[in-house]
Parts: C-alpha cells; sequence; structure tokens
C-alpha cells in the first residue's frame, strides 16, 4: 500500500531565502508571503515498495513492469525491490503562476515559479527521507537513485513509476509525452535490499545538462533574494 503525507515545503524555503535588498528580493518575498496567504506551499508525498518479481539480465522487474536500470544492480548484497515515490505541489501553484502571467505581473510569476522549484526540491529531500526511513523499518537498505529521464533510467519508464508509487492519489499524472502534470512534481525510483553497498555514483554524473543544471544549482546553494 502507498504511503501519502502532505507537508509544509514553503518554510523551510522562506528561511534559506538571503535578503540583500535587490528588486529580486522584494519580489521574492513578495511570493512567498503570497504562497503563504493562499496556502500554497505545501506537497504531497507518496512512496510505496515493491518487491523484485525477478531480474532479466540489466532488467529489474516489479510490479509487472520492466525497467531497464542496470545501475541499480549492486556490486553486493542482495537487491530485493525497488522504491517508488513521487512528489507533487499539485495545481493551485502553477495555476497562479499562470494566471499572474496573464495579469502581466511577470517578474511576481517569476518569483513565485521560483520558489515552487525550491519547494518541490525541499518535497525532493523529505520524500527521500520518508522512503529511506520505510526501508529501514523494513529492516533493508537502500542505495541508488534514478529518475526517469535521467541519465539511468528512460523518461518512458515515467507511467510506470507513477504508476507504482501509487502517485495517482496524489493527483499525479503522465501525458502521452511522458511528462508529469501537474508540473510542479517530481518522481524517483531506488533500489532496495539486503546490505547494499553505498553506490559511488550520482545520476548526475554523465549528464550533459549539469554544467547549467537548476536543481544541482539550487540544491547546492543558499537563494540569493
Ligand atoms: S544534472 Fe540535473 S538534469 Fe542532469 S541528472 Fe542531475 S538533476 Fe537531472
Amino acid at each position: 500500500m502507498a504511503r501519502i503525507r502532505t507537508l509544509d515545503v514553503l518554510a523551510p524555503v522562506a528561511a534559506t531565502v538571503v535578503a540583500t535588498g535587490s528588486i529580486t528580493a522584494r519580489f521574492r518575498t513578495e511570493a512567498i508571503d503570497l504562497a503563504r496567504a493562499e496556502g500554497l506551499g505545501r506537497a504531497t508525498l507518496v512512496h510505496r515498495i515493491v518487491e523484485l518479481d525477478r531480474i532479466d539480465d540489466e532488467v529489474l522487474v516489479a510490479g509487472g513492469e520492466r525497467f531497464h536500470a542496470p545501475r541499480l544492480l549492486p556490486e553486493s548484497g542482495e537487491l530485493t525491490a525497488l522504491a517508488f515515490g513521487a512528489a507533487t505541489l499539485g495545481r493551485a501553484l502553477p495555476e497562479r503562476v499562470s494566471a499572474l502571467f496573464a495579469e502581466r505581473r511577470m517578474s511576481l510569476g517569476l518569483a513565485l515559479d521560483a520558489i515552487g522549484n525550491l519547494m518541490l526540491l525541499e518535497a525532493s529531500r523529505l520524500l527521500q527521507d520518508a522512503v529511506m526511513a520505510a526501508v529501514r523499518r523494513a529492516g533493508l537498505t537502500m542505495a541508488g537513485e534514478l529518475r526517469p529521464g535521467d541519465p539511468g533510467l528512460a523518461l518512458e519508464a515515467q507511467a510506470a513509476v507513477v504508476r507504482l508509487s501509487g502517485a495517482a492519489t496524489a493527483g499525479l499524472g503522465v501525458t502521452a509525452s511522458s511528462a508529469l502534470h501537474p508540473a510542479k512534481s517530481t518522481t524517483v525510483v531506488y533500489g532496495v535490499g539486503r546490505d547494499l553497498p553505498a553506490v559511488g555514483w550520482s545520476r548526475c554524473d554523465d549528464c550533459r545538462s549539469r554544467p547549467t543544471c537548476r536543481v544541482v544549482r539550487e540544491a547546492a546553494l543558499p537563494v540569493p533574494a
């Protein structure tokens, strides 16, 4: 059964914003105030651990779905399951950003969109914590993280990841081109098993987008406002 939680992700983001007195700072502050006032600061997290049906060479079969994800095969220990997770900020925040653009309040719209990206990053961290806790409760270990569309897992896996995570219960869906909706959403797959060693790789290692990646940049830095 999927575990689902809704958490505040605005407060931790607001606490990281560094005030500099710039115009950007003013809009960031305004965007945070707007998100707080309109209740846009919550994320829904959902995850589920699914036992492996079998491993076909480099293909992991779980829940009736096939994932070509050889990076998750451990050098030692035993891979016994995959953990599927999803996080979403829901429809309200993207719709509010669109409304601000329609009203030609571009700077505030961009600021709210940027705050939304940071909230999704925070949701992603909380999701990882929640999955790790569930894996530990099951007496297992967790190693390796892949996301559909990043190196190591094809974007076409998105629909299967959404299905197996139980993300539909959080209102999350997938378009014909494997994009998530609502827009401010993310999914993830972790390797789960017995005595899995820590991995020495990251999904970002071979990524061509890394030099300009917003996720990497925002994960590493305090937010200059
Ligand atoms: S660098 Fe960015 S786009 Fe590439 S895998 Fe990492 S998070 Fe994804």
